[in-house]
């Protein structure tokens, strides 16, 4: 039902009456709906503390975690980057957390104008024409991506079957590709960890919707043959979808747009310094070349001489895929990284982030086998396959890396590799952290020769130790 709801607008100094609708919920007695057997029977048993009890039990929590506040977050690929708390006092600014999604256009003129102007920014950032800011993850992101990738072809007469994935990829390409109704298909990589172009031609036929290629890939490598595919994935009529979650080793030196890629989504939670983890909201931004700009999901924030407006009015449009305009809070964190670096921040950011990977691989490498090695982008990847003859597998060398407070790496991750250990360091880690986690490794691969079996009881600084992880995972205890 309609209801007025008086909304206190202080651009103008004045009260103004808004019609919003707005639900009136009834009220209901939880046992007419809720079913006896789930009812309780008691009152819930809550503590009763004090004020500094309360607080050291939940600082005490906060440590029992790991965390970027605490030290180094190493995990590559999907790491949190850079966290800054000046986007979370920002983003609780009263403007825009006490925001209504259905307040109209006059009213929220500045947040729209953010989403607007950081779209801009990302596709300039990108190379792109276009972009939806709606996705609230990159696996969303890339959901989204496949869906205008079928309407780009429905519209011009076939669907087509088949996406192209390197192996390389991330594990959310597949499984994306697949959930749009796309067949899914592995290109294995070259000797340097990159796609073939060679063994990349017999799979192009009429068939291809689409490649999506993880640019860095997962070893680390920028994909220095990309033009070469793109043209070659052109040729046939197909797409090139670009997975940029982390875009933070690319960042004003190289752009998706000017090397053949026809869509690509961000990380904000990652690349854009939006912290992310734990099922908190993301934001997957998908940025288009203007030809698939049609097939945008809905809604659109556009321009309209000086005012912003919500654009629905888009007939070709996938439709909606989130409420509203996506995790709007994230966008705000990310606006204000954007601003505070500015352009030349950028490629500051880039350049620090694979200086940072490259260090700590320098670092390493006369301890563990390098399966990839070369220059590197973001991250890198190690494998522990050698320090299977003592019996140490790399869940291990994760497990006991914790004991030296270090969040461990990606583990067992790009399948390419075996026994793979994939490390990001991130562009904001100093050289002390880099060489405290350095120290940290080489004393483990001498543990590893001296003593195995300590490696294989890690952790023992832990308030858990080992769980049994496929049980925990099946059998979600969440209760106190
Ligand atoms: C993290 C990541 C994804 C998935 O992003 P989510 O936000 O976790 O869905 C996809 N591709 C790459 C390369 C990633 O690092």
């Amino acid at each position: 039902m309609k209801r007025e709801v008086t909304v206190f607008d202080k651009s103008r100094e004045g009260r103004q009456a808004y019609s919003l609708p707005v639900c009136d919920v009834p009220r209901v007695d939880p046992g007419s709906v809720i079913p006896s057997g789930l009812l309780r029977e008691d009152p819930p048993r809550l503590p009763e503390m004090s004020e500094p009890e309360l607080m050291r039990h939940y600082v005490g929590l906060s440590v029992l975690n790991h965390h970027v506040d605490k030290d180094l977050y190493p995990l590559g690929s999907c790491t949190m980057k850079y966290n800054p708390k000046v986007g979370e006092d920002v983003a609780g600014y009263e403007g825009f957390s006490e925001l209504h999604p259905m307040l109209p256009e006059d009213l929220v003129q500045g947040s729209l104008g953010l989403i607007h102007g950081l779209g801009r920014s990302l596709c300039e950032i990108t190379g792109m024409d276009d972009i939806t800011m709606v996705p609230a993850a990159g696996a969303h992101g890339e959901f989204t991506g496949m869906l205008m990738v079928r309407a780009y072809h429905q519209d011009r007469g076939n669907p087509r079957t088949k996406v192209l994935i390197p192996d390389s990829a991330h594990g959310t390409n597949p499984a994306s590709v697949r959930v749009a109704g796309y067949e899914s298909v592995e290109v294995k990589s070259d000797a340097s960890g990159r796609i073939d172009p060679q063994a990349l031609g017999p799979f192009l036929d009429e068939n291809v919707a689409a490649i999506m290629v993880t640019n860095p890939n997962t070893l680390g490598l920028f994909e220095t043959h990309m033009c070469e595919v793109a043209e070659m994935v052109h040729e046939v009529g197909g797409l090139v979808y670009m997975d940029g979650a982390n875009m933070n080793a690319l960042l004003g030196i190289s752009r998706p747009g000017d090397f053949g890629i026809d869509l690509a989504h961000l990380n904000l939670h990652k690349t854009f310094a939006t912290p992310h983890g734990g099922g908190g909201p993301g934001s997957g931004p998908v940025a288009v070349k203007a030809a698939l700009a049609p097939y945008l999901p809905i809604p659109l924030v556009g321009k309209d001489g000086d005012a912003f407006r919500i654009v629905e009015a888009r007939p070709k449009s996938i439709g909606r895929i989130h409420t509203f305009n996506g995790n709007f809070a994230v966008l705000v964190k990310a606006y204000c990284y954007v601003l505070m670096a500015g352009a030349s921040g950028m490629r500051q950011i880039a350049e620090n982030a694979i200086i940072n990977a490259n260090y700590l691989l320098s670092r390493l490498r006369a301890d563990f086998l390098v399966p990839y090695d070369e220059t590197c982008k973001h991250e890198f990847v190690l494998s522990g396959k050698d320090k299977l003859a003592h019996g140490v597998r790399t869940n291990d060398i994760a497990k006991r890396l914790m004991d030296f407070g270090f969040h461990p790496p990606t583990v067992y991750f790009p399948l390419i590799v075996e026994e793979a250990l994939m490390i990001e360091p991130t562009e904001t880690e100093s050289r002390d952290t880099l060489d405290r986690f350095a120290q940290a490794m080489k004393e483990i691969a001498l543990e590893i020769e001296n003593d195995p079996e300590k490696v294989k009881g890690a952790p023992f600084n832990t308030p858990v130790r080992r769980v049994d992880e496929a049980l925990a995972a099946r059998n979600l205890d969440v209760a106190e």
